[in-house]
């Protein structure tokens, strides 16, 4: 039975100890499991009081993050990745400090358009620094999730085939890979094959409509997507993500490059998502299970 996630920027930008309550105790009104906190600068955020939020809305922290050009962990350039790796700690720190059981997102590279495919050097780099960070994430029982993104947000990984590789040179148990409609739409020959290729190395699953606005206003089938996931006995976090101007700050609005109002009633979305995401998920078990005994 997968839990259900959704992205914190469908009802705040900062985190200001009000805006975490208001993201936190809407997501556990809704009946969201998770909420996924964007921690671009933890030395920023009141994490003991986020904590209390958490605890007090039965709500659990999932945290993520894309790295900046300045902190390119796949740079060849030893400043860059040092600073990156420094970044990766302190918000694995902070996602223990908040109870929270996983950090992933596009840590592996810089979140940026690079003009330059990836090189050996830079990649080796980005897998020690992952595997170092696995390492001590795994004292603490924390997941680091590695997230295919499209190719104009990094140069690296934009395939969940692509994420299978990377996590056999990681080499720990607890490195998933993560995919996001969104990004799959652009880049996967075939988004529930690719499900199927990652199996039970998926260990999050982001859900977007291929404008990322509202659920089900787009192109995006989501019924062979959770075919797929049922068919691969999928039971970790699936992830409502969705933006909008009306909420998106410049920071985070511009590194997803947010521009339009695509909605904004944070409430209804929300809700529209969770409901949507429960439907399919029930019809795809339903009908993998008729599948098996027939
Ligand atoms: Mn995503």
């Amino acid at each position: 039975m997968s839990l259900f996630a959704i992205h914190a920027m469908v009802w705040v930008s900062g985190w200001s100890n009000e805006e975490a309550e208001r993201a936190i105790s809407s997501a556990g009104r809704l009946g969201y499991d998770i909420i996924e906190i964007p921690l671009l600068d933890p030395e920023r955020i009141d994490l003991e009081a986020t904590r209390a939020l958490l605890e007090a809305h039965d709500v659990t922290g999932a945290v993520s993050l894309g790295l900046g050009p300045h902190a390119d962990v796949s740079s060849e350039d030893s400043a860059k990745v040092r600073a990156g790796t420094e970044i990766l700690h302190k918000a694995l720190a902070a996602t223990r400090v908040l109870g929270g059981n996983y950090f992933g997102g596009v840590i592996y590279s810089a979140l940026t358009k690079y003009s330059a495919p990836p090189s050996e050097k830079g990649r080796a780099n980005s897998v020690a620094v992952i595997r170092e960070l696995c390492q001590e994430a795994a004292r603490d029982g924390i997941t680091i999730g590695i997230e295919a993104v499209n190719r104009y947000e990094t140069n690296l990984l934009n395939t969940g085939v692509q994420v299978v590789r990377y996590l056999d040179d990681v080499g720990e148990d607890n490195a998933v890979a993560h995919l996001d409609t969104f990004h799959m739409n652009i880049e996967e020959v075939d988004g529930p094959g690719a499900i199927r290729q990652c199996g039970d190395r998926l260990g999050y699953f982001h859900v977007n409509e291929n404008h990322r606005g509202i659920l089900g206003t787009g192109q995006m089938h989501l019924q062979p997507m959770f075919r797929a996931l049922a068919d691969i006995g999928f039971d970790r976090p699936v992830g409502f993500e969705a933006f909008s101007s009306s909420v998106a700050d410049d920071v985070l609005g511009g590194m997803a490059g947010v521009w339009r109002d695509l909605w904004q009633d944070s409430d209804a979305i929300a809700k529209g998502a969770l409901e949507a995401m429960r439907r399919e998920m029930d019809e795809a078990q339903a009908a993998s299970a008729l599948l098996a005994r027939i």
